[in-house]
Order: structure tokens, then C-alpha cells, then sequence
């Protein structure tokens, strides 16, 4: 279609069909354009429309005082909006991490989670963030016991910059049924859109005051759902927050339980962020239990898959690996891990299990995650403890379930998944 277009002389971006009205927040320029260009307009107006939205990331029309207030009025007559989630709730934790439900135009909601510095995670996500953290060591007893991390987004702004980890989700609920996830226990409900995806980023950085290009922003996609069951719309909301909002891929980490044609795509991208594999477990036997989806796609296939991803240079992959205690968290456990990630340019970020209700697993001995943490390292592979930031408010990993708090009398209740 552009090649005829480019044969016409038309504009080659404003050759893609006009999109159906609804969200701009989430289209690409050459989408843009073609919204503009189904309004009679030049292709210029399609790039203002781009840089009112992720550069300046406006909230409504009304804020695109770089169009004409007429045609402000034709796009919202069109049935043209923003597009934003909306945020309806906001916890925050004694940790500084914030936890935020989100809500979309149909009123479904997702979480999205703001961890000011980080949670050390970002050490073993093979990032650009991975070298900055140096020196920031979380041990083993700091992630059971969930000790007050004093440190907070506050602190790096005197250095003149701050920076934050963003978690986003990509789907109300999850089908893949992990046995220790909360988010599991929702189900799918549906798919997100890459705008809805992109736009809780925006919304977040929005009510931060972000400056990109300044403070330091990382992503990840390991909030609700997974991704790679999403992969268009979170593929296209990669595009929009590299080329529009401006956050590089390489601060960017994909989070996936594995589902193998996702992964084989994944391989294929020339721009796509780094890449969590939730390992997991040990063998097949134990990570069935714990991961059904085991069933479908093995340990074996899914490290086929990873090894033929063609790594750049410093670049590698992490296997994220949920403690829970007694059942994957022993000794010959780390063995097998290290013998499964022989020979991979791999690094290991060890999750110690955080609670939910209903949820029957146990918490792993501090000693335990100690010498599994060890014995990997011995073993030859860089092994970081993710800080468990934020499970006060239920926003570490694994617990996102639309929580919502309620104030009765004097009392703050937190209400897990409760229907909003
Ligand atoms: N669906 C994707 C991304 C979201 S989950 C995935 O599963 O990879 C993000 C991470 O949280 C995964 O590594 C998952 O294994 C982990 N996780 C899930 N429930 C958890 C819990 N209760 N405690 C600790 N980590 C958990
Ligand atoms: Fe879904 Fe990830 Fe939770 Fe598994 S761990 S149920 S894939 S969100």
C-alpha cells in the first residue's frame, strides 16, 4: 500500500487506513497522519497530534494548543479523545513504592506500580539500568522480612536526576494460572490496547512531573497479565514509548512466562526490550505444579527458543526465579539451575514469594535464599534478590489484583479484588 502511494505522490505516512475513532493515544505518526488526513488536513497536523500526545503528554484535547480550536472541536465531534487511563486509586507504601488501579474507558481496571529507585531487580534485568546500580545489594533476610527501605525518589534529586521503575500491566486478569500468582485468581478478562498499555506509562509520569531525557525511567512489563499472550498491542506500545514518549527499549525489560511464539517473534524484533523468562522452578515436574503451562511448552523448548535469540553485545537474558519455600528453593534445586542455564548468557533474579490470600504457598528461610543465592553465583552466574518493595499496599510482584483500600470509621482496609 505505501508502494502505490509513494507511485501516486501521495504521502507515503498518510497511506495506512484511517483508524476507527475512539483512543488517539496509542496510534503511530503514520496513523496520526491518516486521522488527519480523513479530516482534509496536511500531514504536519498528524505530527503535531504525535508530539502533543507522548511529548507533551496531554491529558485532552483541549491541551493541543498547537491545533486550531476548531479542529479540536472536529476530532472530539469525530468521536476523536485522548485516551488516558484514568487513575481512580492511589496507594502508597511505607517503602515509597505507589501503587495506582487504573481505569479504562469500558471501566475495566489494571494496576500499575511506581518504585522510586527501583527494587535492585533492575541489576540482573541486562539493562542499561543494570551498570547504575552497582553497590545496591538487597540480601536475603531484607527480601523476606520486607525491611523499611529508607531511601526514596527524593534522594536522587539532589544529584540533579531521579529515577523510578515502572511496572505496567498488559491485560485485565491473566490465563495462565500460575499457582502462586494472586493475578491469577481474576482470570482474563481482556486484552489490553497498546494505548491503554502506553498510557498508563504516561499517566504516571504525568502526576511524577518526568522529564524525559532527564530523570531515569526504566519499565517493565510485569505487572497483570502476560505480555507475549498481548504481543501486537505490546509490541506497538513498545513503539510509542521508544519513539514518541521517548523511553529507550534498553530501559525497557519484557516479562514472560514463556509462551514459545511469542518468544520466537520476540527473537525477531530489531527493537524490543530486554528479556525476564520466569524459570521458575527447577525441572518439568515441579514447574508443572507450580506453572501449568509447563504442559505446553517444556523447560527444553523454552531455552531452545531463548538461546536463538541473537543477543547484542553486553546484553542478556534474565531468568526470574520465585522462592517459595520447600517446594523449589533447596539445594539441589540451584544445581539443576545452574546445569539448565549452562552455556547461556543469563542472569538470575531471585523473587522471594510474596503472599496473597487463598494463595497456599510458604515464604522461603532467609538461609535458604541465602545459600541458593550462593550457590548459583559459585556456579558462575551473576544472581541478584529483587527488594520486595511495596507488599504493605499488595504491590509487590505477583500481587496485583485490583486491590482497592476503603476507609471505614478510622480504620484503612485494603480489599483484595474487590469488584470495582
Ligand atoms: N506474566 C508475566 C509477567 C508478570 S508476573 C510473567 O509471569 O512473567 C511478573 C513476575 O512476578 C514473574 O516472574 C512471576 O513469576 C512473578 N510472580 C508472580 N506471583 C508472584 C508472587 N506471589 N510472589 C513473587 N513473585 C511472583
Ligand atoms: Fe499470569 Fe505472570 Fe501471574 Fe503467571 S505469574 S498468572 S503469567 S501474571
Amino acid at each position: 500500500m505505501v508502494e502505490s502511494a509513494i507511485k501516486t505522490g501521495v504521502d507515503a505516512e498518510a497511506a495506512v487506513p484511517m483508524p476507527a475513532a475512539g483512543a488517539l493515544f496509542g496510534l503511530e505518526l503514520a496513523e496520526l497522519t491518516a486521522v488527519m488526513a480523513g479530516l482534509g488536513q496536511k500531514a504536519y497536523r498528524g505530527r503535531q497530534v504525535f508530539d502533543a500526545l507522548y511529548k507533551q503528554r496531554v491529558a485532552s484535547l483541549d491541551e493541543m494548543t498547537t491545533l486550531p480550536s476548531s479542529l479540536r472541536e472536529e476530532l472530539k465531534a469525530a468521536g476523536w479523545s485522548v485516551g488516558l487511563p484514568e487513575m481512580v486509586q492511589t496507594a502508597v507504601s511505607v517503602d515509597g513504592t505507589e501503587r495506582y488501579l487504573m481505569r479504562m474507558a469500558d471501566g475495566e481496571t489494571v494496576e500499575t506500580v511506581w518504585r522510586p529507585d527501583g527494587d535492585g531487580g533492575e541489576r540482573g534485568d541486562g539493562s542499561e539500568a543494570a551498570s547504575e546500580e552497582a553497590g545496591e545489594v538487597v540480601d536475603a533476610v531484607e527480601a523476606v522480612t520486607a525491611k523499611v527501605d529508607k531511601r526514596n525518589w527524593g534522594a536522587l534529586a539532589e544529584k540533579g536526576f531521579r529515577r523510578a521503575t515502572m511496572c505496567i500491566s498488559s491485560q485485565v486478569g491473566c490465563a495462565v494460572n500460575c499457582q502462586f500468582c494472586l493475578t491469577a485468581k481474576l482470570g482474563i478478562r481482556r486484552n489490553l490496547t497498546a494505548g491503554e498499555i502506553a498510557g498508563q506509562v504516561a499517566a504516571v509520569l504525568n502526576r511524577h512531573g518526568v522529564k524525559m531525557g532527564k530523570d531515569r525511567i526504566n519499565l517493565v512489563f510485569m505487572g497483570m497479565g502476560e505480555p507475549f499472550l498481548n504481543y501486537d498491542s505490546f509490541m506497538q506500545s513498545v513503539k510509542v514509548l521508544v519513539d514518541g514518549v521517548g523511553v529507550p527499549e534498553s530501559r525497557m525489560t519484557v516479562s514472560t512466562s514463556g509462551i514459545l511464539p511469542g518468544i520466537e517473534r520476540y527473537a525477531k524484533e530489531a527493537v524490543r526490550p530486554k528479556l525476564a523468562l520466569s524459570l521458575n522452578a527447577s525441572n518439568d515436574v515441579v514447574r508443572e505444579r507450580v506453572m501449568p503451562i509447563t504442559r505446553k511448552w517444556n523447560i527444553a523448548k523454552l531455552l531452545e527458543a531463548v538461546k536463538a535469540i541473537p543477543l547484542k553485545t553486553r546484553e542478556w537474558v534474565t531468568f526470574e526465579y520465585v522462592l517459595l519455600g520447600g517446594v523449589n528453593d533447596q539445594p539441589e534445586h540451584a544445581r539443576e539451575v545452574l546445569a539448565l542455564l549452562n552455556g547461556l548468557r543469563a542472569k538470575v533474579n531471585l523473587i522471594v514469594w510474596n503472599p496473597g490470600p487463598g494463595i497456599d504457598y510458604h515464604q522461603p528461610e532467609p538461609g535458604d535464599v541465602a545459600v541458593f543465592q550462593k550457590m548459583l553465583i559459585e556456579g558462575g552466574i551473576a544472581t541478584y534478590i529483587r527488594r520486595p518493595r511495596g507488599r504493605d499496599i499488595y504491590a509487590a510482584c505477583g500481587q496485583l489484583k485490583r486491590t482497592i483500600s476503603e476507609e471505614r470509621g478510622s480504620e484503612k482496609l485494603v480489599v483484595i479484588g474487590a469488584a470495582v
